[in-house]
């Protein structure tokens, strides 16, 4: 395709006397492939959902940091899953068994507030499940990747990779959804999420067990 075009192009370029340059290629985004426990369906029920999935990190948030700016901020691991759309290895995450009673998880991006104590539960999927985010806090987008049709979710402020939301699984929460979250593209701040007092931690020990 390329070469049919570029044996055009210098025609074109010689009638309207233009010089001619070369063109580098241009880097691919390469979104790495990674597993996630996910279920093949879903979907339409989704209203508002964005398809733009390729333009997820690049479109337009509130927090425009550049991928150096980024990585200057970021551990390894967080640049990976957050602004690569990585997923880390199941039943490893700070949060995936912390059952605090009160607090609030933040973006380990930008710290917005995106999830409350009270919307976690324990569904023993191997990441931190909420069945709801702080309203706003949370974009989703559809994800093809993989060959499967999956809802990403994303920072609503930084666009920074959450994880994927899951819908109908039946667990006995007040919004039969699953957003199954990177650890690692959270923080987790005691009382009201104003304090920036941050605080990991395996099982705070409410209702979840090895
Ligand atoms: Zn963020």
């Amino acid at each position: 395709m390329r070469s049919r075009l570029f044996r055009i192009l210098p025609t074109l370029s010689n009638l309207i006397r233009l010089p001619t340059f070369r063109t580098a290629p241009r880097p691919l985004n390469t979104t790495t492939l990674k597993s996630m426990p996910s279920i093949p369906f879903l979907s339409a029920l989704f209203g508002g959902l964005s398809t733009n999935t390729k333009n997820t990190m690049t479109s337009s948030y509130p927090d425009q940091r550049t991928e150096d700016e980024w990585r200057a901020v970021l551990s390894p691991e967080q640049f990976r899953v957050l602004r690569e759309q990585g997923t880390e290895q199941p039943n490893t995450g700070t949060y995936n068994k912390h059952a605090p009673t009160s607090g609030v998880y933040t973006c380990a991006g930008c710290k917005a507030p995106l999830y409350t104590a009270q919307h976690k539960f324990a569904s023993g999927c191997g990441w931190p499940a909420y069945f709801d985010s702080i309203p706003g806090a949370v974009v989703r987008h559809e994800d093809s990747s993989l060959g499967m049709l999956r809802v990403e979710i994303v920072c609503a402020n930084c666009g920074g990779h959450l994880g994927h939301v899951f819908r109908g699984e039946g667990f006995p929460t007040p919004i039969d959804e699953r957003h199954c979250v990177n650890s690692v593209s959270l923080s987790f701040v005691e009382g009201d999420g104003e304090g920036r007092k941050e605080k990991g931690g395996e099982g705070e020990g409410k209702g979840e067990s090895k």
